[in-house]
């Protein structure tokens, strides 16, 4: 595109004026991206062709006790009603208690993948034969994280193809997500069985299908605590489990259910500074473990209790990545009061949970519409041009005439600033 050669090297500035002059923007909405307030530096620094910092709204998620600790929580989201369903479904697990978490290992997986492989049992073999040489070669590639008592752990062969070989590399990333550090491992154990053993590689890096990195959160609730109106408790916690019963048969609502379940994992994770891509690879390839894609999370009435599990994935990291230069996320990790990865990993599973937990809820009792709506008819309201001030007239009318269109809510805003206007 005319203009756009190597933009990279241009400072934000110029790549703003090639905007304008090449009329993809008004100088007005150019200058719309300049806030003063915002650090702008640390953008440019971050990623290529920065022009600005964009924003998405990070609230508190609360009523989150998690083996016995209180947690506040912050979520990064965009959706309406993520953070109060997140917050209610904490509220109805605390009252029973809390969450449970279980992390049994901490463990990365990096790949190397080996191709036209002529005798693959022969170079499993020999691959096997090699694990000490491998691990050797791999701390020594990232001295560092060995002093830190972590480090290469183990291989596993796996043959996927007559001809394709994958070497697995297991390490113990300690604080770290691990991706950095395991590339650089697996280029070094690559680089030398090309050479020692004559392979010829195809590729070289780290797998998020973290399966040795799974965290499992529990909770048990009476069922009494359920009740809502003339519907009983134990008829709510029977719904709740079909639910879940429907999410284990048939992906379309597994697909659903788990996009529930990820508002409220991938809104920590981002709060986090972690890398919610790499949980979102991982959390739905997990899904699938069983030969069909299926909800990540199970519920079941035993006697007068309903029990919640969320097993998955979670590789985060405590420090790398943007975690340690955002300072957001260094404040973020202040407010969750985080000794390390494993304490993070048990909080966003936990919120995983509790947010599937306030879904089921809502659809088994009143449905998902009633919750949302006066959340999204905010939207609506700011969405059509209301200012802060007017939102709640806007969002009042929209609620009296039982209308949620923009339409409607265009006329209600130019009905409020007419009366304003009048009694002026
Ligand atoms: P970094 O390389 O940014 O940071 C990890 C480094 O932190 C370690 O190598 C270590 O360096 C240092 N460190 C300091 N204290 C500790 C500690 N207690 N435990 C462990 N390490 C410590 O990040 P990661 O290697 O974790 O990689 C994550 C990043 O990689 C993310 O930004 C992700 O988006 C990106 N990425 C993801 C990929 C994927 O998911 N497929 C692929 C490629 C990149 P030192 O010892 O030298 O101090």
């Amino acid at each position: 595109m005319n203009g756009f050669n190597k933009y990279y090297q241009k400072d934000r500035q110029t790549r703003l004026d090639i905007l304008v002059q090449q009329k993809k923007l008004t100088q007005a909405e150019v200058d719309s991206l300049i806030d003063p307030k915002l650090d702008l530096t640390l953008g440019d620094t971050m990623i290529e062709n920065f022009i600005t910092q964009y924003q998405i709204p990070e609230g508190l998620a609360l009523n989150y006790v998690i083996d016995g600790k209180e947690y506040l929580i912050p979520m990064v989201t965009e959706e309406p009603s993520v953070i109060a369903a997140a917050s209610h479904g904490a509220a109805i697990v605390k009252r029973s208690g809390g969450f449970t978490s279980e992390l049994k290992e901490r463990l990365m997986i990096g790949q190397i993948v080996i191709e036209q492989v002529k005798d693959a049992t022969k170079l499993a073999q020999e691959l096997e034969q090699k694990q000490a040489k491998l691990l050797q070669l791999a701390n020594e590639a990232h001295p560092s994280i060995v002093c830190r008592g972590g480090g290469a752990r183990e291989i596993k062969v796996r043959i996927l193809a007559p001809d394709l070989i994958s070497l697995d590399l297991l390490v113990d990333v300690k604080e770290a997500m691990g991706a950095n550090m395991l590339n650089t491992m697996l280029e070094a154990c690559a680089s030398y069985l090309r050479t020692e053993l004559d392979t010829e590689i195809l590729l070289s890096i780290l797998s998020n299908y973290a399966t040795r990195c799974l965290v499992k959160v529990t909770c048990e609730i009476p069922v009494s605590e359920l009740t809502k109106g003339e519907l009983a408790g134990e008829k709510i916690a029977q719904k709740i489990a079909t639910a879940s019963r429907l999410a284990q048969l048939d992906p379309y609502r597994a697909t659903t259910h788990n996009k529930g379940i990820m508002n409220g994992i991938d809104a920590v994770v981002i709060a986090s500074g972690n890398d919610w891509r790499a949980i979102e690879a991982g959390a739905h390839a997990y899904a699938t473990r069983n030969g069909s894609y299926q909800g990540l999370s199970t519920w079941q009435v035993k006697g007068d209790k309903l029990i919640g599990e969320l097993e998955l994935p979670l590789p985060l990291g405590s420090v790398g990545g943007s975690v340690s230069i955002v300072p957001l996320v260094k404040l973020n990790h202040r407010l969750l009061e985080l000794q390390d990865a494993k304490e993070l990993e048990k909080i966003v599973a936990a919120v995983g949970l509790g947010q599937n937990l306030a879904a089921l809820y809502a659809l088994v009792t009143d449905g998902i519409q009633k919750g949302h709506m006066k959340l999204q008819l905010k939207s609506l309201a700011v969405a059509v041009g209301a200012s802060p001030s007017e939102v709640s007239a806007v969002v009042a009318g929209l609620l009296a005439k039982k209308a949620r269109d923009s339409a409607t809510a265009k006329q209600i805003l130019e009905e409020i600033r007419g009366n304003d206007h009048e009694q002026k």
